[in-house]
């Protein structure tokens, strides 16, 4: 037996379900749709659902801190910052105060719920990461002497960074709650790729030359990412399935 809950919305134009950044199962009805077309829609995307649900509820067991949707601290390890989040509900979704008085850092926010909480901290992410990570990519830029045209920062859910071939390197902001080796290899390897714009033998080689134990940071790096803290993901970690 699943359960879900029906959510009748005057704006969806087709019946969806939804796993919500709580994990529950959400259905999504159209205002103008009759209820009894709801089970046949759960049965046929059963699949989908049960799947992402588990997916969604062992990210959430695993590591420190990742069953809280509004976390209690924020560890930015990449630049050595760990704030103390204070979470009060209210109707504006803002950052109240991210000031540094003693020495430890404190996140006050507002938000009228879990989810507004996530999104505030997603923006908040994105500036630390604008703040951060080009002059961190600078500097390794001079180091290795391979230059790049311009750093941009995403929310990406599937990498950590890329480069085009125009060369333009993109980061993850979530870049900054990893370890500064890691950030540093990935900005290595991201930067080779102005050298090398593939995977071969010989972009290997040159990663190798700036960081011979890339292989171990690789697999770190693809560790990390599923061991990201649930705020950081929250809304795009739901997919959609809409009836056909
Ligand atoms: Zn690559």
């Amino acid at each position: 037996m699943l359960e879900y809950t029906v959510r009748v919305s005057t704006r969806a134009k087709r019946l969806q379900v939804r796993i919500t950044p709580l994990c529950e199962v959400e259905v999504v009805l159209p205002h103008r749709m009759a209820r009894h077309h709801i089970a046949p829609f759960i049965d046929n995307n059963r699949k989908w659902i049960v799947e992402t649900h588990a997916r969604m509820m062992a990210a959430r067991g695993e590591g420190s801190g990742v069953n809280e949707i509004v976390p209690a601290t924020i560890q930015l390890s990449a630049v050595g910052q760990n704030y103390t989040v204070n979470y009060q509900a209210a109707e504006k979704n803002c950052i109240i105060n991210a000031e540094e008085p003693s020495g430890v850092p404190v996140l006050e926010l507002s938000a009228a719920d879990h989810e507004g909480a996530c999104k505030v901290l997603q923006d908040w992410l994105s500036r630390q990461a604008r703040k951060h990570l080009p002059p961190l990519l600078d500097a390794i830029s001079c180091e290795l002497d391979i230059p790049y045209k311009k750093a941009s920062i995403r929310a990406q859910r599937t990498r950590w960074g890329s480069c085009s071939s125009k060369g333009v390197i993109s980061l993850n902001r979530a870049l900054l709650l990893l370890e500064p080796e890691l950030v540093r290899y990935l900005l290595i390897h991201e930067l080779c790729h102005r050298v090398h714009m593939n995977h071969s033998s010989r972009f290997w080689q040159l990663v190798s030359g700036f960081a011979p134990d890339f292989k171990a940071h690789e697999k770190r790096l693809n560790r990390a990412s599923l061991m990201m803290p649930f705020w950081v993901y929250s809304k795009a970690v739901d997919g959609l399935v809409s009836a056909s």
